[in-house]
């Protein structure tokens, strides 16, 4: 890593440090140098608390070395071939109020510079280097928290998207892991919630009847759903049995090819305002969501460039087949939800540019001041990075 960020400087060249490639927007798109990280893998150090990896290795990886230790990452992400530097610095979460993101369990890092230096992090530089976007130099080790690994139960429920179930604190809250996928304008989906494992009957949430799919699965939230479109929902999936297992693997997307996307971090108490907004938009425009939309939920978060910054957040992902040109309904999308205060998560689709991010993040100035820290030349841009972050130096 040292050596090709220093041949690239002497050659003129701009870097950027590409991971799995997941990522939607073109955070990593340069006519200069692509720096493949993806080899770098392994792990370097398990401790009682923390794990210590090279920042190229994947989520998946990560999980199945921490699991011969007892230990895991409290994520279930659904992009499990992401590398943890990849993962990290776009802010990659996991639908969990109590754990956050990745990045959120970031406890020390090295990387090298735009000089093509190897340095440690100070704490002080951490919750810059949460939500790095590829600017703050080349990830080479991070270290993260860890936790024990233990076995949770998945319930699987046929929900409505009643205020009840959308609101601070209801059931997209009070498990540790949550997804709630559904479909606009109906208002119809499948709440998906990994907790401690049940010995009893599930009870029905917001007011609407049970109706029995087995141990774990109920419907809830249909008593309301005539606020919601009346538009007759599509089939959702059944399930009869309850499951068993570790969390990150018990909440794997049901739909997991690589799709394109955009995904929304918008306030937590408007997720309800939200959604409805979005189904009566998408509605007057004629626009249809083919896929269902997923709902997440997270705490507020500590890195400068976090779409969580500062807030509880609801996110909100709507997602699209490769190829299919989503660009009327991603821009719409957009418009609605940054009309809520909502903020792009920067591995999906979005036209933000310095202007947008200037407004929405407060702690912008102390990442921009890192950046000149680390890379006073610019080494770590392109056009997306400048659009974003301007490229000015002092
Ligand atoms: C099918 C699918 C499912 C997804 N599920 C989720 C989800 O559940 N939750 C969620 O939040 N997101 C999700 N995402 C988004 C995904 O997690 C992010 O886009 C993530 O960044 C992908 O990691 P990557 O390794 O592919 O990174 P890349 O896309 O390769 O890069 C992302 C950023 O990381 C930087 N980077 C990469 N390596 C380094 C390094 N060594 N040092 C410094 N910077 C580096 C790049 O420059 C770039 O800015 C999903 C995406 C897909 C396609």
């Amino acid at each position: 890593m040292v050596a090709a960020v220093r041949r690239a400087a002497e050659r003129g060249h701009t870097v950027r440090p590409v991971g799995s490639g997941w990522s939607d927007s073109a955070l990593v798109l340069t006519g200069d140098v692509h720096l493949d990280c993806s080899a770098l893998t392994g792990i370097v150090a398990v401790g009682a608390e923390t794990v210590r990896v090279r920042a190229g290795a994947s989520i998946t990886s990560v999980q199945a070395a921490l699991a011969a230790h007892g230990r895991m990452l409290p994520l279930v992400t659904h992009a499990p071939a992401a590398t943890v530097a990849g993962a990290v610095a776009t802010g990659t979460h996991g639908g969990s109020t109590q754990w956050g993101s990745l990045s959120a369990l970031v406890t020390g890092s090295r990387l090298v510079d735009g000089g093509g230096r190897l340095r440690t992090a100070d704490d002080s530089e951490l919750d810059g280097l949460r939500v790095g976007l590829g600017v703050l130099g080349v990830l080479t080790e991070v270290t993260l928290r860890t936790v024990p690994a233990v076995e949770g139960e998945i319930r699987e429920e046929i929900a409505h998207a009643h205020p009840e179930v959308l609101a601070p604190g209801g059931p997209l809250d009070t498990s540790p892991w949550t997804s709630f996928e559904l479909h606009l304008p109906s208002g119809e989906g499948l709440l998906r919630r990994v907790g401690p494992p049940l010995d009893r009957e599930p009870e029905p949430v917001g007011g609407g009847p049970v109706e029995a799919l087995g141990r774990v699965a109920t419907r809830i939230g249909h008593a309301a759903s005539t606020q919601w479109s009346a538009q007759r929902s599509r089939p959702v999936p059944r399930f009869d049995e309850a499951t068993t297992g570790l969390p990150y693997d018990l909440l794997r997307d049901p739909h997991p090819a690589r799709a394109e996307f955009t995904e929304w971090a918008v306030p937590r108490e408007a997720l309800d305002t939200a959604l409805r907004e979005l189904g009566a938009a998408t509605a007057a425009q004629d626009v249809e969501i083919k896929r269902p939309i997923e709902v997440r939920t997270g705490p507020a978060e500590t890195g400068w460039l976090h779409p969580a910054h500062g807030r509880p957040t609801a996110w909100i992902a709507v997602r699209a087949s490769r190829g299919e040109t989503q660009g009327r309904l991603f821009r719409l999308v957009g418009s609605v939800l940054e009309g809520m205060g909502g903020r792009p998560h920067w591995g999906g689709r979005h036209d933000w540019t310095a202007a947008d991010v200037a407004l929405a993040y407060p702690r912008l100035t102390d990442f921009l001041a890192l950046r000149e820290r680390i890379d006073p030349d610019r080494r770590f841009t392109g056009d997306h990075l400048d659009a974003l972050l301007g490229n000015a130096t002092s």
